[in-house]
């Protein structure tokens, strides 16, 4: 090959590589066009965002903070226009200098250390008219490619609708606790898992503790000894049940000595019906339970007092008709006082009656009812009792039916003033029958029942409950007619209640009651 052959080929060598160079060349300005148009759209997508969020976004520049950038919401928030571009920020808004901005933004300007803020209220002048307006704001350094501070970039959002209502809130707040403290109860709040987180001042006041030490410690510490385990019992079934609490209890005061109050629970619930809090209050009640134990005593004296003297009577009447000759058809002038002497007896039997209700009364308010359990046969007793009321009630016609036989661990005379109850009761209360049904049948195998049936005046069904509380007597026309005090179901009640027994009523006004009363059968408990 000569040597103009072979410089061709070399020539032709050297075209084809920078034909090759000029290829690649073009791809990577491809590559690149692509990477710009995709930059361009990037930075329009981030411009796009800046200036249509709703968050106020501006870059001020230099010492003199002209405004380079400014979102459209910021424009809208300054109420100064769209030509605003270019313009010193403090000379746009000059309001800005007497409120400590110009400070913060030079000190951020100067030390590069961003500076944040919630709720701050800021006044603008906007339209012409002042107006406050609150902001969460963040003011960031802004640096060139060198790393030096070029300017501070300002992110804001307006929280005026939020920050006026939490100052709506705080406010309210405000007269709450002052109403809260200012009550003369003791209120408390508690989570919805009962654990108390704020309890007022008189609560304070009365364990002498402040709020931090009191929250520590559970509430029932200061529960009187006797009650504690009950009451912890009772506050558990609530919070899982979300039932009210109500109760009276014993609490200790700052002295140690426990005081009686009322207190109450309620469940606070939201929209879906659970439990997100629980408001107690708790009101002292001692007063009322030294007047009220005062009254007891009181009664309690008469009623001793007046038992003597009317027990001695009824042995004096009762010795004078048994020295009367038993003859009735002896023609004595002495038989003239014997159906007197009988009245009396009556009445004073109704007046001894009466003077033990009363005392039976105060034993159990002072919880000293006890009871004396013997075993014995209830057929039998209630066939006794039968005869003695049968004896005072001549008129009446008491049919027994024995539907069941057995023995009863229980307290004998309790048992029968219980019944002696239900038998005068449905005999006070038939004033146009002269029936009276007493049963004594199986109530299940445990359990053995008595029920006394009248054909009386019956009494309406709301009623049927309250006739158990104490001194509690239905109220109407005839209420006068019947003579007593509302005691002797109360007593009845609790005689029931203490041999682990219960009293049923059916009754229909006009057509008669049955009340039935169940014990436990010989369980020596
Ligand atoms: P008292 O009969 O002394 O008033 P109780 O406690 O024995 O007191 O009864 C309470 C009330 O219940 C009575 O006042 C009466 O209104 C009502 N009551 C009780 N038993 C009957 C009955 N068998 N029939 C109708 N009402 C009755």
């Amino acid at each position: 090959m000569s040597s103009e052959d072979l410089r061709i080929k070399q020539l032709e060598q050297k075209l084809e590589n920078k034909n090759k160079e000029i290829e690649n060349l073009q791809d990577e300005n491809k590559r690149l066009q692509e990477t710009v148009s995709n930059l361009d759209t990037e930075a329009y997508k981030f411009k796009e965002l800046v200036y249509s969020s709703r968050f106020l976004f501006a870059i001020f520049l230099g010492e003199d903070f002209i405004i380079d950038v400014a979102n459209d919401s910021l424009k809208k928030v300054w109420g100064k226009g769209d030509d605003i571009i270019g313009k010193p920020l403090l000379e746009l808004l000059p309001e800005l200098k007497d409120q400590g901005i110009k400070e913060l933004l030079e000190n951020v300007y100067r030390t590069g250390e961003p500076y944040y803020a919630d709720e701050v209220p800021i006044e603008l002048i906007i339209n012409g008219k002042p107006e406050i307006r609150y902001f969460d704001f963040t003011y960031q350094p802004q640096r060139n490619a060198q790393g030096e501070i070029i300017g501070v970039a300002d992110i804001a959002a307006d929280v005026t609708k939020q920050a006026l209502l939490n100052k709506k809130i705080k406010k309210s707040e405000r007269e709450f606790r002052k109403l809260v403290n200012f009550m003369p109860h003791k209120i408390s709040l508690a989570n919805a898992e009962g654990e108390t987180i704020f309890y007022n001042q008189n609560w304070l006041d009365y364990v002498d503790k402040n709020l931090e030490d009191f929250i520590d410690e559970p509430w029932t510490d200061i529960l009187h000894p006797d009650e504690k385990e009950k009451v912890e019992d009772v506050v558990a079934g609530c919070l899982s049940k979300g039932n009210n609490f109500d109760k009276e209890i014993r609490l200790r005061d700052r002295n140690g000595d426990y005081k009686w109050h009322i207190c109450r629970a309620t469940a606070v619930k939201n929209e879906e019906g659970e439990i997100t809090s629980w408001i107690s209050s708790s009101t002292e009640i001692q007063k009322l339970k030294d007047e009220e134990k005062r009254n007891e005593d009181f009664l309690k004296l008469i009623s001793h007092e007046l038992k003597t003297p009317v027990t001695s009577i009824k042995g004096y009447v009762q010795l004078l008709l048994s020295m009367l000759p038993k003859n009735n058809s002896d023609i004595d002038k002495k038989l003239i006082i014997k159906p007197y002497l009988n009245r009396i007896e009556t009445q004073v039997e109704r007046l001894i009656r009466l003077i033990s209700e009363m005392l039976d009364m105060s034993r159990i308010e002072q919880n000293e009812l006890e009871l004396k359990k013997e075993e014995f046969n209830l057929n039998q007793h209630t066939e006794e009792i039968i005869e003695d009321l049968t004896y005072t009630n001549k008129d009446f016609q008491l049919e027994l039916q024995h539907d069941f036989e057995c023995d009863v661990f229980a307290d004998k005379d309790r048992i029968g003033q219980v019944l002696i109850n239900f038998i005068t009761n449905a005999v006070k209360y038939s004033p146009d029958s002269n029936r009276v049904q007493i049963k004594i049948h199986e109530y299940d195998p445990e359990t053995v029942a008595i029920t006394v049936k009248d054909f009386g005046i019956g009494i309406k069904e709301n009623e049927q409950k309250q006739i158990f509380k104490r001194f509690y007597r239905i109220s109407g026309e005839k209420a006068d007619t019947y003579a007593g005090f509302g005691i002797g179901l109360f007593l009845s009640n609790e005689i029931i209640e203490r041999h682990n027994g219960k009293i049923i009523v059916k009754s229909e006004v006009g057509k008669g009651s049955e009340f039935t009363f169940t014990i436990p059968l010989n369980h020596k408990l």
